[in-house]
């Protein structure tokens, strides 16, 4: 089942005081359209009933859909910088409850899935999004580290632009491929 506890907010901008169920868990399977808020981008959101502040909530719940196979241990973004120790955190639980620290029937359920842990809303909804789609998540994310490490750092990334506008303004041919070979068909490099 999905799991919420009320929480009291304080707006930020005027000061009101109000409440708003906080998620702790979901379960997908019969909550969609939990599921479909995440994919909507607005889970979690919060609207002050005084002023119409509106803000989201981080965050820090279990996302269970036994159907599509998926198990999530969905936590905030500023949480990355520990990511090692939230990774055994999230391991430990999937093992209680359905791991090899689970009971035999719920072992049977996690045989389905596949346990990931998030860092921040866009990351979570990621992989709604990847499954919907298809994709193999370990592959987009091996993607995005080839994609990474082929990056210059923004420093070099700036001091290529200036390079590029050097040799554009005493009229000769802009060489996008060797100015910006990260973005080899961006338009910035071009005009
Ligand atoms: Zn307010």
């Amino acid at each position: 089942m999905s799991l919420f506890s009320t929480r009291s907010i304080t707006c930020e901008k005027c000061g009101n005081v109000y409440t708003m169920d906080e998620v702790g868990s979901i379960n997908a399977d019969r909550r969609p359209d939990l599921r479909q808020a995440i994919l909507d981008d607005n889970f979690q959101d919060a609207v002050c009933p005084e002023c119409g502040h509106s803000f989201r909530l981080e965050p820090l719940f279990t996302y269970l859909d036994v159907g599509r196979g998926q198990w999530l241990a969905c936590y905030p973004a500023r949480q990355m910088e520990t990511y090692h120790n939230e990774e055994v955190a999230a391991q430990e639980m999937f093992d209680k409850s359905y791991g090899v620290d689970a009971p035999k029937a719920a072992q049977a359920i996690g045989g389905m899935l596949t346990p990931r842990i998030t860092f921040g809303w866009p990351a979570a909804r990621e992989k709604l999004l990847l499954h919907e789609l298809g994709l193999d998540d370990v592959i987009v994310e091996m993607t995005k580290l080839d994609l990474m490490r082929r990056l210059r750092p923004v420093s070099s990334f700036v001091s290529s632009a200036t390079t590029m506008t050097a040799c554009t303004s005493n009229g000769s041919a802009p060489k996008a491929r060797r100015c910006c070979p990260a973005y080899p068909s961006a338009r910035s490099c071009t005009t």
